[in-house]
C-alpha cells in the first residue's frame, strides 16, 4: 500500500499547480507529481511568451490555418511547418484538425474558448492581487503589428470579428503605431490594439502558484516520475512512480504533451500533438515601453519581462522531438526585428524550446475520463495554457468537488474526438431534375 491522498496531480507545469492552487484552496490533500522540477525547463511553460490574451477567440484550427500550413510545409523557417516523418499518430490529428478548421466548426469552438479565457483573465487578475505575489503581471493589452495594407486591413476584419464574442479592439494606424511605441521598426503600415490584453513571467507565475499552493498544504513532489498506472476495471488504484507509490481518490492526468504516453497505459485516446516553439530571451533596451508586441507575418510575440524581453514563435509538428532548429530561431530574431529596430541584433541570454499540447480542434481538454471513474484529464491546451490556466485549475477543482462546473465542458471532453475522427460520409445521391 503506497502513501495516500486524496487527489494526485500528475504533471507540475501551469496546469497541474493551478489544480493543485484551487483544490489545496478547498482544504484537499492534493499532490503534484513532476518528473523534473516545478515548471520544468522541459515542459511547455517555463519560456514562454507570457501572454494572457481574452482576445484571441480563433482557435488553433481556424479555416484557413491548414492551406496555410500547407503552402509553409516545405519551408522549415516558417512560421508553421510539418517535419517530415511517418506516424499515422499525426496522419489522423491532421485529418481532424482539418475536419475542425471547417467554418461551421471553428464558429462553434470560438464562443468556447472566449469564455474560457476571459473567465481565466479575471482569476489572473485576482492571483495577481494576492499580497506578496510577485508574478511580472501587467495588463497592458497586446499590440499587434502589420507591414502592408492588406494584411492590416485582414487583422482589421478579423479583429472585429472576434468582437462579435466580445474581444474588444482597436485599429491604430502608422502615426499612431509611431507615436505610441518608441523603437518600432521602419515599414510598420498600422496596428491592432487589443486592450484586455494582459502579460506576466510564466516561471515566477507558476512557482507562485506552487507557493501559494504548498502555503495551502499542497504537496509538491519534483523530481518524481510516474511510470505506471494501475487501474481495477473503471477505478485507478495506484500510481508507480520513481520515488515510491501513490493511492488517491483522483488523479488529475495534467502532463501537457507527455499525456497522450499516459493515457495509452490506460487505454485512453488522446489526441495531443506535440508542436514545437521557442522562447529567446534579450535584454531589454531602455527605449522599450512595458506593451507586448506581435509581428503578425511570422507570428512573433515581443514580451517585456523586467530587464527582459522574451521573443517567441513558431510551431513545429516533429512529435517529442526536441532538437533545435535554427532557422526558425533566426526567424524569430528576424520577425522581432521587423516590428523593434534593431531587435533582430539583440544578443540572447536564453534559448528555450518548448512542445506545446496541440489539440486537433485547438480547444483543451478537460473533463472525466469516459473509461475511469477517478481519472480527470486537464490537457491539450494549445497556445493558450498559460492563459487558461486558472480557469481549468477551478474547473478542475469544481469536478472533484462535485459541484456544477461554471463553464459547460461539453465542448471539451475527451470523446468529442471521436466524432471529428470518423471519415466523413460522402452525400447520398440526389436524382437531378433536368
Ligand atoms: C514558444 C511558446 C510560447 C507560448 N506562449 C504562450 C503564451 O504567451 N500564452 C499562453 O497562454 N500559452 C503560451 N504557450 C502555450 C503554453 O505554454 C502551454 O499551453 C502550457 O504551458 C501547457 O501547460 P501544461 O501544464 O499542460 O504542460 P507543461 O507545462 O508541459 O507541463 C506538463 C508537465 O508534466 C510533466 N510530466 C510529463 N510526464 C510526466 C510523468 N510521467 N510523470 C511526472 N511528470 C510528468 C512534464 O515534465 C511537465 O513539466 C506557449 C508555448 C510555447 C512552446
Amino acid at each position: 500500500m503506497g502513501a495516500r491522498v486524496d487527489i494526485a496531480i500528475v504533471g507540475g507545469g501551469i496546469i497541474g499547480v493551478c489544480a493543485a492552487y484551487e483544490l489545496a484552496g478547498e482544504g484537499r490533500s492534493v499532490a503534484v507529481l513532476e518528473r523534473e522540477d516545478i515548471c520544468a525547463i522541459g515542459g511547455a511553460t517555463h519560456s514562454n511568451a507570457g501572454l494572457i490574451t481574452p482576445s484571441d477567440v480563433y482557435p488553433l484550427a481556424s479555416p484557413g490555418a491548414l492551406g496555410k500550413g500547407m503552402r509553409w510545409l516545405l519551408d522549415s523557417g516558417s512560421p508553421f511547418y510539418i517535419a517530415p516523418q511517418a506516424r499515422p499518430r499525426l496522419g489522423r490529428w491532421l485529418w481532424m484538425f482539418s475536419r475542425a478548421s471547417a467554418k461551421q466548426r471553428a464558429e462553434k469552438a470560438m464562443p468556447v474558448q472566449r469564455a474560457l479565457l476571459r473567465a481565466s483573465a479575471d482569476l489572473w487578475t485576482e492571483i495577481a492581487a494576492v499580497p506578496g505575489v510577485e508574478l511580472g503581471y501587467e495588463q497592458r493589452g497586446w499590440l499587434w503589428s502589420f507591414h502592408d495594407r492588406a494584411a492590416w486591413e485582414a487583422g482589421v476584419a478579423e479583429a472585429a470579428e472576434a468582437a462579435r464574442f466580445g474581444a474588444a479592439s482597436a485599429a491604430w494606424d502608422a502615426g499612431r503605431m509611431f507615436d505610441e511605441v518608441p523603437g518600432l521598426a521602419p515599414g510598420v503600415c498600422g496596428g491592432v490594439f487589443y486592450p484586455e490584453d494582459a502579460h506576466c513571467d510564466p516561471r515566477r507565475a507558476v512557482e507562485e502558484l506552487a507557493r501559494l499552493a504548498a502555503g495551502k498544504g499542497a504537496d509538491l513532489r519534483p523530481r518524481t516520475e510516474v511510470l505506471d498506472i494501475e487501474c481495477n476495471g473503471r477505478l485507478i488504484t495506484r500510481l508507480v512512480t520513481t520515488r515510491g507509490e501513490i493511492v488517491a481518490d483522483t488523479v488529475v492526468l495534467a502532463a501537457g504533451s507527455w499525456s497522450p504516453l499516459l493515457g495509452r497505459r490506460l487505454r485512453l485516446d488522446l489526441p495531443i500533438e506535440p508542436a514545437k516553439g521557442y522562447g529567446v530571451t534579450v535584454p531589454r533596451p531602455t527605449a522599450v515601453r512595458e506593451l507586448p508586441l506581435y509581428e503578425a507575418a511570422g507570428h512573433v510575440a515581443i514580451t517585456p519581462m523586467g530587464d527582459r524581453l522574451r521573443l517567441a514563435g513558431t510551431l513545429e509538428l516533429g512529435g517529442l522531438d526536441t532538437r533545435i532548429r535554427w532557422n526558425r530561431v533566426a526567424a524569430i530574431r528576424r520577425g522581432a526585428g521587423e516590428v523593434l529596430a534593431g531587435a533582430a541584433q539583440l544578443e540572447p541570454l536564453e534559448l528555450w524550446r518548448g512542445l506545446r499540447p496541440c489539440t486537433p480542434d485547438g480547444l483543451p481538454i478537460i473533463g472525466r475520463s469516459p473509461r475511469h471513474d477517478n481519472l480527470i484529464v486537464a490537457a491539450g491546451h494549445c497556445m493558450l495554457g498559460l492563459g487558461l490556466g486558472p480557469i481549468t485549475g477551478r474547473l478542475v477543482a469544481q469536478l472533484v468537488n462535485g459541484r456544477e462546473p461554471q463553464i459547460d465542458l461539453a465542448p471539451l471532453r475527451v470523446e468529442r474526438f471521436s466524432e471529428l475522427a470518423r471519415p466523413s460520409l460522402p452525400r447520398p445521391m440526389v436524382a437531378q431534375r433536368t
